[in-house]
């Protein structure tokens, strides 16, 4: 029991302004790239055309954004830090049709009160500029102070008056990861700005004003991924979709090359992400995530953008019909992309290392890390701006701690090899790696398993097994889909023991496995009976096809007639059943296989995406024998 004095305390207390703002901090600034994102969307938001990025630490000891924008007076500085303090709303009405970066007016207070800031700015035409800081909530009075046109906003000692949260930042070279894809996803999304990131004084990204969409690309990733990117243009009444979509060979284990932009904003929807992974179904292994740069126009009443303060995720209205646009269109662009697995990237990949062991090899094209397209020619060596006051160095570009960033946390863009053939790889021309050849030998069989051939420009290496593979697969999905699964009755039929479980599952789905040319029948306790299967497999081997489908079933947990059961299902017996690696095949054999292979929408890759041939060109083996 608490005593009367104790009860006459009130025990709810209104919270000092400090306090709410960091609580407000903990919503929006997590980490320095949050810094990064809420700076450079009031540079952008202040019509800004050239903005500056200057870091230390990964941003944790100084973020810093200058811009060339409108600039902020004597009364904005004053208001600058005070919460829901903005200049880009004023009424409820305004709330519906935002046409700013931010409106929320939290970001300056929320950063003001977690960091040692100091804002200092011009109004276009004054001839004055102003300056005023604010140390973990304590703010200065406003101060003449000489500054160029625009405002720089210098954020220092992030999280340095609240340790708990400064326990969530990592590495250096991750945070400045993380700083750099947002200044990169910013950068790409708003053609006509100029940015520039350096870290520690160094310089390690930028772009100009005047570059487009795909010149950013190229100087964020490198050449050897642009040039093989093919456009994705469509449009459906207000809705349209530009943008380019890469060969699944560039795909990788997240999603940081996935760029998404709505309405002109950057997003990271789990939708979007969603929908190209569907799109590039069939043609990925498992686990990967595909690359593709997409921008999407929508009428905005069907969207909103404005879900959470961070802004990543939005909620579409309508998604059925958009999903199948987006769906059927990046589809589209996904098969004219190269897929083959050219053996020129396996050199380049060789080539790549050397570099990073000895950067200033002469005649391999130094890459600039994660800073350019990776060709020094390529990179005029203009300052965006004059205003910035600092010069290029493009040999510092090179320096070992870039590089090492570089290395561990961004594909080194390539050597610029891939230009010469990128002008037609790059558009939705014909594909360069299509044979033209009359498919006939001599082959060479490596190993059993590896046919090796000349083709008119090279040599290709076929591997025989995913190959097949991927052709009995073809085609047993189309008789399904046609309806026309020829069986093979076996003589006698073959019994597989399984448990009681599973003998049950299996029997649910009898039926429906009879439609895809799977006949079993349960066999007395514990034993299934396999009495026929899709005539098309060639080595058949039914205790295989028994063990994978209560395998399929059991983890998806759905019926064989899902379409992708179907598809596992067929997958794996085609697997089973192919050409194995091991079997000798003779010259006609071979020649039918390809021919076969010719006919398909894809034969560049097997059922689990692994590559089916490898090409190397002439060009390929020139670099490997060093006569270019
Ligand atoms: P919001 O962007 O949501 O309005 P912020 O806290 O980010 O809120 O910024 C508060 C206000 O400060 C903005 O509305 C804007 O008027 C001003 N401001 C911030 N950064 C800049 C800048 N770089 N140039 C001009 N004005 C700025
Ligand atoms: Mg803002």
């Amino acid at each position: 029991m608490t005593d009367a004095s104790e009860m006459a305390q009130p025990r709810i207390a209104v919270l000092g302004e400090v306090v709410r703002n960091q609580i407000a901090a903990g919503e929006v600034i997590e980490r320095p790239a949050s810094l990064v994102k809420e700076l450079v969307e009031n540079a952008l938001d202040a019509g800004a055309t050239q903005v500056l990025v200057e870091l230390e630490e990964g941003g944790v000891k100084l973020v810093r954004v200058t811009d060339d924008g409108c600039g902020m007076g004597v009364e904005d500085l004053v208001l600058a830090f005070e919460p829901h303090a903005t200049s880009k709303l004023r009424s409820p009405e305004d709330l519906e049709h935002i046409a700013s970066l931010g409106f929320r007016g939290e970001a300056l207070a929320s950063i003001g009160s977690v960091a040692r800031c100091v804002i200092q700015s011009r109004v276009r035409g004054a001839s004055l500029g102003h300056r005023i800081e604010n140390e973990g909530g304590r703010r200065s009075e406003v101060r003449e102070a000489g500054a160029p046109t625009g405002t720089s906003i210098e954020v220092r000692d992030l999280f340095y008056n609240t340790p708990a949260r400064r326990r969530f930042i990592k590495r250096t070279s991750t945070e400045l990861s993380r700083c750099l894809d947002v200044v990169q996803r910013m950068a790409l999304a708003h053609e006509g700005i100029g940015f520039v990131v350096t870290h520690g004084g160094k310089r390690v990204f930028d772009v100009e004003a005047s570059m487009d969409f795909l010149a950013r690309i190229r100087r964020t990733f490198g050449a050897e991924l642009a040039d093989s990117l093919v456009e994705v243009k469509a449009s459906h009444g207000t809705t349209h979709l530009t943008g380019y979509v890469a060969p699944p060979r560039f795909s990788r284990r997240d999603t940081a090359r996935q760029m998404w932009f709505l309405n002109g904003r950057p997003v990271r929807d789990k939708v979007l992400i969603r929908v190209l992974k569907e799109a590039y179904r069939g043609f990925l292994e498992e686990g990967r995530q595909p690359v593709g740069f997409l921008r999407l126009a929508l009428d905005p009443a069907l969207v909103d953008v404005n879900v959470h303060p961070a802004k990543a995720e939005v909620r579409f209205r309508d998604q059925r019909p958009l999903f199948g646009f987006l769906l059927e269109n990046l589809r589209e662009a996904i098969r004219l992309t190269d897929m083959s697995t050219p053996g020129e990237s396996m050199l380049l990949s060789r080539q790549r290392r050397l570099v990073r062991e000895d950067p200033n090899q002469g005649h391999l094209p130094v890459a600039p890390g994660p800073l350019g397209s990776g060709s020094s020619g390529a990179r005029p060596g203009s300052t965006p701006s004059g205003e910035f006051g600092f010069s290029p160095a493009p040999q510092e570009r090179a320096s070992s701690e870039v590089r090492e960033v570089a290395g561990k946390d961004f594909i080194l863009p390539q050597p610029d090899a891939g230009s010469e053939r990128g002008i037609e790889a790059g558009s939705a021309g014909p594909d360069p790696w299509a044979p033209v050849d009359d498919l006939r030998g001599p082959y060479l069989q490596v190993a059993k398993t590896y046919l090796m051939r000349a083709v008119p420009d090279g040599f290709e290496i076929i591997d025989q097994h995913a190959l097949h593979e991927r052709l009995t697969f073809e085609y047993l999905r189309r008789d399904v889909r046609e309806n026309k699964v020829e069986v093979q009755r076996l003589l006698v039929p073959e019994l597989v023991d399984v448990s009681r479980s599973d003998l049950e599952l299996l029997s649910g789905h009898l039926e429906s496995l009879g439609r895809i040319g799977i006949e079993l029948a349960v066999f007395g306790e514990g034993t299934m009976a396999v009495h026929g299967l899709p005539a098309r497999l060639r080595h058949p081997d039914p205790e295989g096809v028994v063990r994978d489908l209560i395998e399929i079933l059991g983890r998806t947990g759905k019926p064989p007639e899902a379409e992708d059961v179907i598809e596992e299902v067929l997958h794996s017996a085609a697997c089973r059943s192919s050409i194995m690696a091991g079997d000798e095949l003779t010259e006609s054999d071979i020649q039918s296989l390809l021919e076969r292979a010719r006919e398909l929408e894809t034969d560049q890759t097997c059922p689990h995406s692994r590559p089916t041939r490898v090409k190397f060109s002439l060009a390929d083996l020139e670099r490997a024998f060093h006569r270019r």
